[in-house]
């Protein structure tokens, strides 16, 4: 069936942490363009952390789970990206409840709470240089998908090309919100960090989400 297990969260949440880890140095010199250089170190700490709060959590529910990575990423990482990312986590969590696995169309509506959480804490709108960029598309085209009776791994395959695309197109824009937005026009021509890391969020789900 096309229901997504804890296990299956777990690997996700673990595959994020790795492409994080990857793509840390990447991340960080994003960041040094048009911010101030830690949006790498912030999420691989932050990762680390929750994937140890996992290890610590044990067998757990669905929402239990991806809340206890919320609130470590809320504790852990500073700046803009602790709270956003927390929420999104937070928010999937307590729309998924203690249950130990969850449907393709649940899933959507987790991803769409998180993403709504996002706006809630940081106000960001499209075009306005941000990971909402990157990660609203991603959230459209897995809806989109499940819509057009795709499975969960073809509807997620179509979030992370979503994700992909959205990240690349902010690339020209210019920044709104965040410390970017500090640079105007500066702020053009580079990609954004917050971006780029939600996309690997996206493409960890598409890896292990099955
Ligand atoms: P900081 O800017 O505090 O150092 P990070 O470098 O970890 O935090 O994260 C920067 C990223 O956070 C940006 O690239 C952007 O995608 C995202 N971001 C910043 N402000 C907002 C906001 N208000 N809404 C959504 N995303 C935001
Ligand atoms: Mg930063
Ligand atoms: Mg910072």
């Amino acid at each position: 069936t096309d229901d997504v297990t804890t296990v299956a969260l777990d690997a996700w949440v673990r595959r994020f942490a790795e492409l994080i880890a990857q793509e840390r140095d990447h991340l960080t010199e994003l960041d040094s363009a048009i911010g101030d250089a830690d949006h790498g170190a912030n999420l691989d700490r932050g990762m680390t952390a929750a994937v140890a709060s996992l290890d610590d959590l044990g067998p757990a529910g669905a929402g239990p789970m991806l809340t206890k990575v919320g609130m470590t990423l809320v504790s852990t990482v500073g700046g803009a990206s602790g709270p956003l990312y927390g929420t999104l986590f937070l928010r999937m969590g307590t729309v998924l409840g203690d249950v130990p696995s969850v449907s393709a169309e649940q899933l959507g509506a987790a991803l769409r709470a998180g993403l709504d959480g996002v706006v809630a804490r940081g106000k960001a709108q499209a075009e306005d240089k941000t990971m909402y960029d990157a990660f609203a598309p991603a959230v459209d085209a897995f809806e989109a998908g499940l819509k057009d009776g795709l499975g969960l791994a073809d509807a997620l395959g179509r979030a992370r090309a979503a994700a992909d695309e959205g990240r690349d197109a902010t690339t020209p824009m210019l920044a709104r919100k965040g410390r970017a937005s500090y640079l105007g026009e500066r702020s053009v021509g580079h990609q954004d960090p917050g971006a780029t890391s939600v996309a690997l969020l996206v493409a960890a789900a598409a890896d292990t989400l099955r």
